[in-house]
């Protein structure tokens, strides 16, 4: 029997100490980000956005609590804490996360009408709006998404540098997702845009642009993924060819990356079956650049993103200080997802 109790004591004494010896000893990414990285909302606009500070000082922390951390799992950790994990970047895209001190997310829920109206909603509304979309009108409409309705997010990502300026100047890099969460039936080409505005604003020259779309379609049980990632830096390859991206840089505080989407209309799943039950499970984009800005000015920031449903007509981009025009030429027709023009001030 004492020696039953004395096993016992023993097993107490392993299950009870290295527990909490452990939470002492092995701080977690989120343990230090939670006592470190300070989190403020702003709930001015429909839609809140989130500022994420400290995010130098939580870098210096988590190298000095665990040494051996990997560059990238900390970067990646940096972009799922403040919200960004839709969508995977490149490796070069994510490790520039490590070199920022404050990052602001805003966000946009933009429904799109057949008739082209465009309406601004919360996460919430649109929710509500896409389940009676599918539920409402025909029960089969979730699974084609053949609503011609679209419903999209847009992400703005506003991410201060570390260091300061020589010439006085505060470096931003500005970034925008454009993540459909319902698609139009007929597509064919689409522009992700990405403008800044303010007198004493500049694009970053030594700051590269990226760009990034992945698409899924899914046909006979299986899905299909088309990624392409491009830099405006002509040494670097893009990672992947099948799709068609390019990065438009026309000056005067607009940049914009364009895209032919693949059509379940032309999509082959090579399967031999009939009647396939193809969807476009998702498009995801994103791309960002650097700009300047004098200390102590105000800018702003505005992403948005065209749709063209019919081959016809080029889409043209233009900015003014009331932000960012969509426009396409004769014989075409876009749909606008313009998110809301977010107005900063520069500071060091
Ligand atoms: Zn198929």
């Amino acid at each position: 029997m004492k020696k039953i109790i004395s096993v016992m004591m023993v097993m107490m004494l392993t299950f009870a100490f290295p527990s909490q010896v452990s939470a002492e000893e092995s701080p977690t990414l989120e343990s230090i980000a939670d006592s470190i990285i300070e989190i403020t909302t702003d709930n001015t606009n429909e839609n809140p956005t989130t500022t994420y500070n400290n995010i130098e000082e939580f870098v210096n922390e988590v190298r000095n609590q665990i040494p051996d951390i990997d560059d990238l799992e900390l970067a990646n950790f940096i972009m799922d804490y403040t919200g960004q994990d839709d969508l995977e970047v490149a490796d070069e895209e994510t490790l520039k996360y490590l070199g920022f001190k404050e990052i602001i997310v805003s966000e946009d829920y933009i429904k799109v009408d057949d008739a082209g109206n465009t309406e601004s909603m919360t996460q919430d509304e649109m929710t509500l709006a896409m389940f009676r979309d599918a539920y409402g009108i025909s029960p089969l409409a979730s699974a084609e998404w053949n609503s011609p309705n679209g419903y999209m997010q847009i992400k703005t990502v506003l991410s201060r540098e570390t260091g300061v300026l020589k010439d006085g100047n505060v470096g931003y890099q500005i970034a925008t997702y454009g993540i459909w969460k319902k698609i139009p039936v007929c597509y064919y080409r689409d522009l992700l845009a990405l403008c800044y505005t303010g007198s004493e604003t500049r694009i970053d020259n030594s700051h590269e642009i990226y760009g990034k779309l992945e698409e899924t379609i899914y046909c006979c049980q299986k899905t299909t993924n088309y990624k392409t990632q491009v830099w405006n830096n002509e040494g670097k390859d893009p990672y992947y060819t099948n799709k068609n991206v390019i990065v438009q840089s026309q000056g005067g505080g607009n940049v914009a990356i364009t895209f032919q989407l693949m059509s379940t209309t032309g999509f082959q799943c090579n399967s031999g079956a009939q009647n396939h039950a193809k969807r476009v499970a998702s498009i995801l984009s994103y791309m960002s650049y650097g700009i300047k800005v004098k200390a102590g000015q105000n800018f702003e920031i505005q992403g948005a993103y065209a749709h063209k449903r019919l081959p016809g007509g080029n889409i043209g981009v233009s900015v003014s200080y009331k932000g960012i025009g969509l426009s396409v030429s004769l014989g075409g027709h876009i749909d606008k997802y313009i998110a809301l023009q977010q107005g900063y001030t520069a500071y060091k």
